[in-house]
């Protein structure tokens, strides 16, 4: 029997099962999906938010202000790409500058250092913004994250530290027995004595398997613009207009790899699954941000997608242990900010309420470092001939938009998490993520996965298991 059976390969199961490997712990992480990070996960802003605006009191407000230090130690250990570039809410006329003053003392509750910046000030902070923009919100200690490196890596650390991932296994029932859980999928039954459930959109349902969830889980979706590298940047931090009661507003945002991001919309759907994206969503975007910015090059867009907030009914996350069935452990609701409280969340959990329950006893041997990705765009041409001089395969360029080499992917596929498809290499490496969107990298991929694996192309996932992009059979 596992000490703890882990439902959900998010960011947020990532990180619980990376703290928890830090203790002499059996644990067994089980993910529905072909990879890890696949879900919400793979599909939000990526802001590190600084932590002013959820409301005083709450858990989001508590865990958010806690991680925000944390970030720096996390993403150097877990070689993650993290900027601190700073937040600005913007004023769009004198009407809204009492609102600044609101959050202003908000963020004084909750413990997190903002200024409140002139007309002046903020259009020489963020050049392009339109000149109706009267005021702004500063907040420095936010930052931008890379949110698939995140779950990925701190997996990838778990399980070098011990932990045992299963791709492909969806949680279908759960038996509650008189020492623990018996956790069932298509493939088997897996025995635990603590369940950590950090099932994302679908926690809820993972609580009426085996308990009775006093909350519900509704999506909401968000759909965004994502627009190419660009000469120079559109915006310099991350750029807000004042918030409404549903979300944050339509942002502005670059991302670690230097696109930015334009959205999201805020639809609340029936669907867990559905992440399309719609004309009517994009032009909504496309006309506020276009009320924040001066000329947005829209035409620029190389991609658009949604992900699904899993907003519980109760407002604010749940965390807690389930009210009824001892042992199981809930970690739901966790909608913005959990990308950004995910660090504290995950110690709460492990040093809070798993403790409750199971001895925590530290690992002598725990290794808090991953082996840094290759990185090779990062080198000098000096240093990338060094390497070429001993495998050529630091020559062979795979993706152009994104410079990443052959010896960059074979790197990845000898790491100690599966990496089943074209998406995973995506997602970790960025082949694919460029202007092309992987028109010209694809086949490559495909050709190297089935050649480090030994099978047939055709045996090459794009995504789900059976997702493959040579015609199988
Ligand atoms: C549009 C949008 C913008 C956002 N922007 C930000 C932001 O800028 N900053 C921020 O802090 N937060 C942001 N968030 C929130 C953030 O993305 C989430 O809080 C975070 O990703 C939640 O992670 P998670 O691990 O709980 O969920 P997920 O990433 O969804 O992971 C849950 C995992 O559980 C798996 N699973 C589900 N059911 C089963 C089952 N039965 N068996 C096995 N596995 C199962 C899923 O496949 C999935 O991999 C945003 C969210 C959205 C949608």
């Amino acid at each position: 029997m596992h000490d703890i059976i882990i439902i959900g390969a998010g960011v947020i199961g990532a990180l619980i099962g990376r703290e928890a490997s830090k203790y002499e712990l059996d644990i067994l992480m089980l993910e529905k999906d072909n990879d890890v990070g696949n879900g919400t996960t793979a599909a939000n802003s990526a802001i590190v938010h600084s932590g002013y605006d959820p409301k005083p009191g709450t858990l989001k407000a508590k865990f958010n202000v806690l991680a925000v230090p944390m970030f720096k130690d996390l993403c150097a250990d877990l070689d993650v790409e993290f900027k601190r570039i700073g937040s600005l809410v913007v004023a769009q006329s004198e009407d809204e500058l009492p609102r600044l003053d609101e959050l202003k003392a908000r963020a004084a509750i909750n413990g997190v250092d903002v200024k409140i910046l002139n007309k002046a000030e903020v259009h020489a902070l963020e050049p392009n913004l339109h000149d109706h923009i009267v005021g702004g919100l500063f907040a420095p200690t936010a930052g931008i994250v890379n949110p698939f490196e995140l779950a990925a890596h701190a997996i990838e650390n778990a399980v070098d530290n011990g932990m045992t991932l299963k791709l492909n296994e969806r949680v279908t029932a759960i038996e509650k027995l008189n020492d623990g859980f018996k956790v069932i999928t298509p493939n088997g039954a897996y025995y635990g004595k603590v369940v950590i459930n950090a099932a994302g959109v679908f926690a809820d349902n993972i609580i009426n398997m085996v308990s009775k969830a006093d909350f519900t889980i509704t999506p909401r979706k968000g759909s965004y613009f994502v627009l190419d590298k660009l000469p120079i940047p559109l915006v310099n931090t991350v750029l807000f207009p004042l918030p409404n009661i549903h979300s944050k507003g339509i942002l502005v945002v670059p991302t670690t790899a230097g696109n930015t991001l334009i959205g999201p919309t805020s639809e609340q759907i029936m669907s867990k699954v559905d992440v399309g994206t719609d004309y009517a969503s994009l032009e909504n975007i496309r006309q506020n941000a276009n009320r924040l910015l001066k000329n947005i090059p829209f035409h620029k867009t190389i991609r658009t997608f949604s992900g699904l907030r899993a907003t519980p009914s109760t407002g604010d996350f749940v965390i807690e242990h389930d009210k009824y069935v001892r042992g199981l452990i809930n970690v739901a609701g966790i909608e913005s900010p959990g990308l950004a409280s995910a660090p504290a969340i995950a110690v709460h959990v492990v040093n809070e309420l798993v403790k409750d329950l199971l001895p925590l006893k530290p690992r002598k041997d725990f290794n808090p470092k991953i082996r840094p990705l290759l990185r090779l765009k990062n080198l000098t041409t000096k240093e990338i001939q060094a390497k070429v001089k001993n495998d050529k395969n630091f020559a062979t360029l795979v993706c152009n938009c994104e410079q990443i080499t052959k010896a960059d992917i074979i790197d990845l596929l000898s790491r100690s998490i599966p990496v089943n498809s074209v998406k995973a290499v995506k997602k970790r490496l960025r082949a694919g993520f460029g202007l092309c969107q992987g028109g010209f990298c694809t086949a490559k991929v495909i050709a190297i996965m089935a050649e480090y694996y030994g099978i047939p192309v055709d045996e090459i996932a794009y995504d789900d298991k059976e997702s493959y992009v040579v015609k199988h059979g």
